[in-house]
């Protein structure tokens, strides 16, 4: 159901401004990041930050990542904070490293989903870092999506999804990224990731020097690690490339979109199925994850009964885009 807005798209010289403008009248504006499509309201104003919820229509209890204009400002949200925290955010910020730390006392808890602890960046974004400058505070900012759906790496999707319900979209162009940012936990004895992203555990090994955990569940809520998350409307299945060889026949006449990006399973596509409906995913996790949700995005309209995709390879680098894949497919 629309909240009855007549949702602008900001674009030209004047967009920043008139984005910072609506969002310090306490309205829900989605942003560019370097990583998905944010939907940022001021993360001081408890009445602004409940609109995002609303938007969305995701339950209150999920707690939302605050985006500050750089370090300085870590201090104005989070309190007992670590020594680590300034050596990643020196290598690391601006970019796609939330980090989880105990929330200052004052910062109402309608933004940590009722808990004492907050996540907080610093995005990398031209455009997202240059209204935060401007309004010179912090930006809650969940993905721009409504509830279980993909999260948006173009303003196009953002406008499918959330048309009426916010009041602006600053067009920014196609996210660097296109995968949610990794998430580290500080506050818990040792470092850990709650979600796999862009920055990967090895990254964060080297630059910390000491053991990073990567649990495979966790106890927080933490709406990204609920199982099905990040869905398309299709349903979309997961297959290695042996079994989509073996089964090429059987899934072309169920009415099929193939993700392939081995060459073995193109090859076979094309030469056994002639009106096999396919695309080709880059073989490079960084430029398969900057595509992944676009591509669903983009095959959800296509009207096939099911997407099939072709299991990506395992190991570090690859590991955010498995996650994610795991969970749509699920
Ligand atoms: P999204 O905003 O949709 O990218 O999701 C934000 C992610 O950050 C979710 O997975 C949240 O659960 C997680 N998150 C934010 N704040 C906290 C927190 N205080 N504790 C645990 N996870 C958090
Ligand atoms: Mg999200």
């Amino acid at each position: 159901m629309s909240q009855g807005y007549n949702t602008v798209l900001l674009t030209g010289e004047d967009a920043v401004n008139q984005a910072v403008s609506l969002l310090q009248q306490g309205e829900c504006v989605a942003l560019p990041t370097e990583t998905v499509y944010g939907l940022a309201a001021d993360a001081a104003n408890p009445a602004a930050v409940d609109k995002i919820f609303t938007a969305k229509g995701r339950p209150k209890n999920h707690p939302l990542i605050v985006h500050i204009p750089d370090v300085s400002h870590l201090s104005r949200w989070a309190m007992d904070i670590p020594e680590s925290a300034y050596a990643l955010a020196e290598q690391f910020w601006p970019g796609p490293l939330t980090l989880l730390l105990k929330k200052a006392p004052d910062v109402d808890t309608c933004v940590t989903g009722g808990l004492d602890t907050i996540a907080l960046r610093v995005p990398a974004h031209p455009l997202f870092l240059s209204v935060l400058t401007k309004l010179d505070s912090g930006l809650a900012a969940p993905s721009a999506n409504r509830y279980k759906q993909l999260s948006p790496t173009i303003a196009e999707q953002v406008t499918r999804g959330l048309a009426g319900r916010i009041a602006g979209v600053l067009e920014g162009g196609a996210c660097d990224h296109g995968l949610e940012s990794t998430i580290l936990d500080l506050v818990s004895e040792q470092p850990r990731i709650l979600r796999a992203g862009p920055i990967s555990q090895q990254q964060l090994t080297d630059a910390l020097g000491c053991e990073v955990l990567l649990p495979a569940q966790h106890v927080e809520v933490v709406p990204g690690n609920v199982k099905a998350h990040y869905q398309p409307t299709t349903p979309a299945k997961l297959l290695s490339t042996e079994q989509i060889m073996a089964q090429a026949e059987r899934l072309n006449a169920a009415n099929s979109f193939f993700l392939v990006w081995s060459e073995q399973a193109q090859r076979h596509l094309q030469e056994s199925n002639e009106r096999a409906q396919w695309r080709v995913m880059p073989a490079t996790a960084a430029q398969y994850g900057q595509q992944l949700y676009v591509t669903l995005y983009q095959v959800d309209q296509q009207g096939a009964a099911q997407i099939i995709v072709e299991q990506p390879p395992q190991g570090d680098p690859w590991r955010a885009i498995n996650d994610r894949l795991s969970r749509a497919t699920s």
